[in-house]
């Protein structure tokens, strides 16, 4: 799919539009999600220009995606939830209600989850 360099993330990539940030690296870009849906809420992005899960699993070379892995997994680790534990999350199109055509994923919690996400 065609990436859109307008897209909201892509923006706040090349630091146009501010975010929370929670951690950065060459390959991953965290930052608190705009509307928490849990106490811990917070969105995972590769920095390369991938529109969703379909793309960055077909086109990010495998370090790209190792870093990616590897950003996420410290991330939930530094927001303290490893030992509660916590729901990843990615939409991918429109069924999902995928939002922000940029590949992110959600680390989501700091609560009791129930069994999925509405
Ligand atoms: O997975 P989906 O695309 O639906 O999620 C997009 C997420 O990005 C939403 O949870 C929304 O609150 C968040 N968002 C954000 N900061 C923005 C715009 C959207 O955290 N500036």
């Amino acid at each position: 799919m065609i990436y859109d360099r307008s897209n909201i993330f892509a923006r706040i990539l090349r630091g146009e539009i501010p975010c929370k940030k929670v951690y950065e690296d060459q390959y991953a870009l965290a930052f608190h999600d705009i509307n928490p849906q849990a106490p811990t809420h917070i969105l995972v992005i590769p920095k390369g220009p991938f529109t969703s899960f379909a793309d960055f699993s077909s086109q990010a070379t495998p370090e790209e995606i190792a870093g990616f892995v590897r950003a996420a997994g410290l991330v939930a680790r530094q927001a303290g939830v490893e030992d509660s534990g916590y729901r990843l999350l990615a939409n991918h199109g429109p069924d999902s209600h995928q939002e922000v055509p940029h590949f992110h994923i959600h680390i989501v919690g700091g609560r009791a989850l129930g069994r999925l996400l509405a």
